[in-house]
This record gives structure tokens, C-alpha cells and sequence, in this order.
């Protein structure tokens, strides 16, 4: 289960504090070290490990702690707070546009579950919101893409705009949009171009799409596996784009959580909903508190 040593060691750090009638600062200077260790070994962002460090020692020592009659609870409620605030304090939902269609553009590395994760928002919109969503294959660069966005389409009973590999992203999306505009869908999913690595020329093409479908949401799909490399590459694709906010895929595989916790901090946006399984279903909303919750056990 994802964040299964994280989790184990935060609890094991804490488990000493949690009856203690009276606590001393190298109980905490213990603890906050071990939660420390534990969080870099998750691979968490060194800076945001730092900066929650602090925050945790200096409550510990304040007034709350001090003076409370079961300090040890006190400073577990407190780490339960401040990892809640480092993944984002509460869930945040999609911006929804005055008119129709709603614009999702979906942007992410190859392989971090771009489009599959297109189709279980559309999946989403469905069931929450009887939506009628378009889904648009502009991937042009991975063939494999347009025909797998087309077998998702078919699995959901949603149209897919696509036109083959052989034109450009931007007609294709110009042309999409149209498309949505006549058929009036409320919602409009649109499947980008990924790469390995971020390089320039995918960036100018996903920065002309943003510009001709006007998206009210920019999605990055992050792969929850690759750890703090998904907060460095969340940070890029929102230096680039202003992305609206995030989706973590695989967080059922063996993910050591270092991701969840920093993309926050580091790109100041959301995660919006994580991905635990390949089906269409397997897409949850992000409840920071409950993630925390998680984590302490
Ligand atoms: P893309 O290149 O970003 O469009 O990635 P794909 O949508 O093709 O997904 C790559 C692989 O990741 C596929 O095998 C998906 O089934 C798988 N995948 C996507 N999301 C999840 C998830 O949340 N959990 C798991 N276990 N696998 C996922």
C-alpha cells in the first residue's frame, strides 16, 4: 500500500509521545528528527521537509503543548494539522465555466496515465454530474494514444474528436472545439502531448493549445511513483502554464508518498483528485485531512 514505511515510521515516532503526562524538548527534538529521516526517506522535497520541521517544533514548544494536560496527543494533533496543510488543508473541485463547454486540457509526461486519466474524468463527470463530455485526441505523437483514447471512448459511450497523427495539435483542438460548440457538450477533455522530459518544443505546442481552447482547467497528471521527480516536473509544467491543478496517478502501487506531500508546497496548487487503479473508476477526490489521516494510522 502506498505510503506504507512513511506511515510506519511517523506512527513509531509519535507512539512514544502519545501517553506522555509531561513532555521534554528532547522528546520532541527525538521525534521531530525521526519524522524528519522518515519524510526524506519518502522522498519528500528536502525544502518542504525543512519547513514543516520547523513549524512542528515551534508549536511543539508553544503554548498549546505546554500547557495542555496530554501534550503527547497535543503534538500528534499537531503533525496531523500541518501534514493536512502540506498537502493543501482541504479537497478542491474543478473550475466550472458560466457557458458551456467547461475546458479540462490534460497535460503530463508519457506514461503517468495522461490518457487514461481523461477518461476517468469523463467517467466522473458522467456519473456526478449527467455531463456529456468531449473527449479530444490531440497526442499526436504517440499513435498508440489517439486509438486508445477511441477505445475509452467506445468503454464510456463518450465521442472522441480525433483526427488521426497526420495534423497538428492546434487544428486538431480548433477543430474539436467547434465540434463541442455544435454538439453543445458541457465539458471538453482535452488529451495533450506528453514526452519523457519537458523540452521546449512541447511546451510551445501545449502553450498554442491552451491559447486557441481558452481551458478553464489545466490538469497536470503526475505519476505518484516517481516521487519528488513529480513535484520538479509539477513545478515545470506550472512555471510554463499556470496550471489550475494536479491529478497523482498510482497511488495504489508502492508509492513511498514523497509526491503527495511536496507538489503542494512546491507548486502552490492543487491536487485535485488521485488515481488508484487502472479501471475508469478508480479515480478519488483528494481529501488532504483524510491522506493525513492515513498516514498517522
Ligand atoms: P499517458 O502516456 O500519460 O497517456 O499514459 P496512459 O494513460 O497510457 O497510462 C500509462 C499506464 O499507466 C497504463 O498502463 C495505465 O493503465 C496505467 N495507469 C494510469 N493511471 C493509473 C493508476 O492510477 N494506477 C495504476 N496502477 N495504473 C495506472
Amino acid at each position: 500500500m502506498a505510503f506504507e514505511g512513511l506511515s510506519e515510521r511517523i506512527q513509531n515516532a509519535l507512539s512514544g509521545l502519545r501517553k506522555k503526562g509531561k513532555v521534554t524538548q528532547t522528546d520532541i527534538n527525538q521525534a521531530t528528527r525521526e519524522i524528519r529521516l522518515a519524510l526524506l526517506e519518502a522522498d519528500v522535497n528536502f525544502k518542504v521537509v525543512k519547513e514543516f520541521i520547523a513549524k512542528i517544533k515551534e508549536r511543539a514548544l508553544g503554548s498549546e503543548v505546554l500547557d495542555s494536560l496530554t501534550p503527547g496527543q497535543q503534538i500528534i494533533k499537531i503533525v496531523n494539522e500541518e501534514l493536512t496543510q502540506m498537502m493543501g488543508e482541504s479537497a478542491v473541485a474543478l473550475n466550472k465555466s458560466d457557458k458551456i463547454p467547461t475546458v479540462i486540457m490534460m497535460v503530463g509526461l508519457q506514461g503517468t496515465g495522461k490518457t487514461t486519466t481523461a477518461g476517468k474524468l469523463a467517467n466522473r463527470l458522467m456519473a456526478e454530474q449527467k455531463a456529456r463530455p468531449l473527449l479530444i485526441a490531440a497526442d499526436i505523437y504517440r499513435p498508440a494514444a489517439v486509438d486508445q483514447l477511441k477505445v475509452i471512448g467506445n468503454q464510456l459511450e463518450v465521442p472522441v474528436y480525433e483526427e488521426g497523427v497526420n495534423n497538428s495539435a492546434e487544428d486538431i483542438v480548433r477543430h474539436g472545439m467547434q465540434q463541442a460548440k455544435e454538439n453543445k457538450n458541457d465539458y471538453v477533455i482535452i488529451d495533450t502531448a506528453g514526452r519523457l522530459e519537458i523540452d521546449e518544443s512541447l511546451m510551445d505546442e501545449l502553450k498554442n493549445v491552451k491559447e486557441i481552447a481558452q481551458p478553464d482547467n489545466i490538469v497536470l497528471v503526475a505519476d505518484a511513483m516517481t516521487g519528488q521527480a513529480a513535484a520538479t516536473v509539477a513545478d515545470g509544467f506550472n512555471q510554463a502554464l499556470d496550471i489550475t491543478g494536479v491529478i497523482l496517478t498510482k497511488l495504489d502501487g508502492d508509492t513511498r508518498g514523497g509526491a503527495a506531500l511536496s507538489i503542494r508546497s512546491i507548486t502552490n496548487k492543487p491536487i485535485l483528485y488521485v488515481g488508484e487503479g487502472e479501471k475508469l473508476s478508480d479515480l478519488d477526490i483528494f481529501h488532504p485531512d483524510r491522506m493525513s489521516n492515513r498516514i498517522l494510522g
